[in-house]
């Protein structure tokens, strides 16, 4: 069964309290009634109406504090007025406070009673309606904001290890070099290659060597800065853009890389073996090695062929 809405009532006059009480019983609300505007606010507080009627003459609390009381506690309530003066400046005193309407006493027409109540409640409805949308619209914006950010996120991460991708490096790479230009302050460039990673590949498996790969770039990220963007480049090669950095500096941030990730062996195809990787490094510096993308990266390039040629598990610039 349906439960029933709930009215109360507050009037010091037993027989208009009574009349209102049994029509709107009649018309199938449970009715709530009070002598005063006290112990309708008693009432009010212990469990909220979506409907009130109360007189604004009363002794102690009028109807106009009354309905200002339920105001700060609920904003949807809806508070209709009784007044028995045909004084209609209280009953605008009362709708400028927020009452939804009045009515005067004595009633001429109860069937008045009845269809005030009714549009009071469908105003309650409706407010109760609006506020339930807005609050889902918040959320559901909230989670679209959530699912952009994602996105926007999506597109510039590499898939596999989270850091950066080829495209971001690419742009970054541009963006920071044109700054460091402008304002004659160094930019260093760190290429890296895993060594002989088809080796551990074809010995431990592909599934271990992703985790390889996810394991050295976390190794990466940790060691740098924050501001350092930190990219793979492809395949089983990673980029540092080590900003405000002379060269020397970077081959001190490439050689502490370098010794991390010798100093992390990996989990190998066998339980529990852990196997030694290493890396080895090209490094360039901006003006000292060009002052363009390409150069920077021709030039990192070369010095990584030359850690590779040496031996490997080196840095060269
Ligand atoms: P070098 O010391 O000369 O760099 O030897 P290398 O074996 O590392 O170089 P090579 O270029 O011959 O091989 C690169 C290997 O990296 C081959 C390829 O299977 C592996 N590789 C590239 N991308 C991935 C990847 O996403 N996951 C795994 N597991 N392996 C990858
Ligand atoms: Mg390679
Ligand atoms: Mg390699």
């Amino acid at each position: 069964m349906e439960e029933k809405v709930k009215i109360l009532i507050a009037d010091d006059e037993e027989s208009i309290l009574g009349m209102l009480s049994e029509v709107l019983t009649d018309d199938g609300y449970d009715v709530t009634t009070a002598t005063s505007a006290e112990e309708a606010l008693e009432h009010f507080k212990s469990d909220p109406f979506p409907l009130v009627f109360t007189d604004i003459r009363m002794s102690g609390m009028n109807g106009i504090e009354l309905l200002q009381q339920i105001r700060n506690i609920s904003k949807e309530a809806q508070v209709v007025v009784i007044t028995s003066h045909a004084s209609i400046d209280t009953a605008i005193t009362a709708l400028r406070e927020g009452a939804y309407d009045y009515m005067m006493k004595p009633f001429e027409d109860i069937d008045i009673i009845s269809v005030v109540a009714e549009r009071a409640l469908e105003k309650f409805r409706l407010i109760e309606d609006n506020m339930r949308l807005i609050a889902d619209l918040k959320i559901k914006n909230m989670e679209l904001e959530e699912a952009n950010s994602a996105l926007s996120d999506l597109a510039v991460r590499d898939g596999l290890t989270g850091v950066y991708n080829h495209r971001y490096f690419h742009e970054a790479f541009m963006t920071e070099l044109e700054r460091a230009n402008r304002y004659r302050h160094p930019l260093s460039l760190l290429f890296i290659d895993v060594d002989h990673f088809k080796d551990f590949n074809d010995t431990h498996g592909h599934q271990r060597g992703d985790q390889a790969l996810i394991d050295i770039a976390s190794i990466i990220q940790g060691h740098v800065r924050n501001i350092d963007i930190v990219a793979r480049y492809g395949g089983e090669e990673f980029v540092v853009l080590l900003s405000e950095t002379e060269n020397d500096e970077a081959l001190k941030v490439a050689e502490k890389l370098r010794r991390s990730v010798e100093d992390h062996p990996m989990e190998g195809a066998e339980a529990h073996s852990k196997v030694k990787i290493t890396i080895s490094t090209g490094v360039s510096t901006s003006p000292d090695n060009g002052s363009k993308t390409v150069e920077l990266i021709k030039y990192a390039d070369k010095a990584l062929y030359r850690a590779k040629n040496g031996g490997r598990n080196a840095v060269c610039s």
